[in-house]
């Protein structure tokens, strides 16, 4: 079943709810499409304490509230994940110009097709809010122990190692988060960090200090090893130059993230050296009608950041299809 809209989507974290909620009150037909649910990596924050007006909140708690403003002005479908999006040219461009007026025969051109597992869609502009997914570590045999020690997400899988020793593998911001919820939790907890400072804020390496965390430093996981579930992990020091065996049941691995970009360059948008979508400051891709906003644009990856692109995004899609041209909001 195919349904046209003026505004499609992609991805439902905070950038893709916004745009929703901005595309939808502006007046465009609008359908916010995600493939799992919506909140993106943001509900595996455990708490949030930089976005206005809440002064500390979870957040799958923050998403919840977001996801039930949207579906009060667009239409919102999780677990649907799109597949394809193509410019619609060709064939069906030209049947469509044998029979409408030359002025919707230019602007059918231009429309996009979104497959999804479930139907497609036609979209007059289609906004890229896919966000980013977990870097891994790169460890031998972290793939194996998945699910069976490894994780990528504190604040859904930490519960499970209350009282156990763990490792927190990283220096940023997610890594000393999840760091201090896994304290909290009762887990006795070392973090493990490649160099000799941390990248965090000093805000949270205060905090870190405070709750006694130790810390490996430049600290190089090798290998995680076990049986049927993780022992322990091999650390290689570079200051001393030496191999260690550190024993501990649970690693969490918190090093960074990487753009969940697939889609984008698939219809041709333009990607930087990291791999995250190019936009001006209008959030306008390289492409006519395809805007990005939130973490896949790169840059300050905060959910506030997040929620600001998606409302540029939209205003640009709306400015854009009504041919009113301008900057379409602004940051
Ligand atoms: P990040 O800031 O990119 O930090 C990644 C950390 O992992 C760095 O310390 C890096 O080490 C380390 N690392 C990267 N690859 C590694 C590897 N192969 N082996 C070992 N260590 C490796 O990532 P993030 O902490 O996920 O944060 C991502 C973004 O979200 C940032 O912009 C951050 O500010 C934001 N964020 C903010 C909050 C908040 O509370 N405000 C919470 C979470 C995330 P080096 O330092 O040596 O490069």
């Amino acid at each position: 079943m195919r349904k046209d809209y003026d505004l499609v989507v992609v991805g439902a974290g905070p950038a893709g709810l916004t745009a929703g909620i901005y595309g939808a009150r502006s007046g465009l037909e609008t359908v916010v499409l995600e493939k799992g649910i919506c909140g993106g990596l943001s509900n595996e924050a455990p708490e949030i304490e930089n976005y206005p007006g809440f002064k500390k909140v979870a957040g799958l708690e923050l998403a919840e509230r977001m996801k039930e403003q949207a579906a009060e002005f667009a239409e919102l479908k999780e677990l649907e994940a799109v597949e394809k999006i193509e410019q619609v040219r060709g064939e069906e461009g030209k049947r469509r110009k044998k029979v409408r007026g030359e002025e919707e025969k230019r602007r059918k051109k231009e429309e996009m097709k979104v497959v999804t597992e479930k139907g497609s869609y036609v979209a007059k502009a289609v906004i890229f809010c896919t966000g980013t997914r977990h870097r891994k570590l790169g460890a031998a045999r972290e793939d194996e122990f998945l699910g069976r020690g490894v994780s990528y997400c504190a604040t859904c899988d930490g519960f499970f190692f209350r009282n156990k020793q763990v490792a927190v593998v990283g220096g940023g911001d997610s890594a000393v988060r999840e760091a201090l919820h896994l304290k909290k939790l009762g887990c006795e907890v070392t973090l493990i960090h490649r160099r000799d400072k941390l990248r965090a804020e000093p805000f949270l390496q205060k905090r870190l200090k405070e709750a006694g965390v130790p810390v490996l430093w430049n600290s190089v996981v090798l290998e995680i090893k076990g049986d049927s579930r993780v022992r322990s992990v091999l650390r290689f020091d570079k200051e001393r130059e030496s191999e260690e065996v550190v024993e501990v049941e649970g690693v969490f691995v918190s090093v960074g993230e990487e753009p969940a970009n697939e889609l984008a360059l698939q219809l041709g948008v333009e990607l930087n050296q990291s791999g995250y979508v190019v936009t001006d400051k209008n959030q306008r891709t390289n492409l006519e009608r395809v805007y990005a906003a939130g973490d896949l644009t790169g840059g300050v990856r905060q959910v506030v950041v997040a929620c600001a692109e998606g409302a540029v995004a939209a205003t640009s899609a709306y400015n854009d299809l009504l041919g009113l041209g301008g900057e379409g909001g602004g940051k």
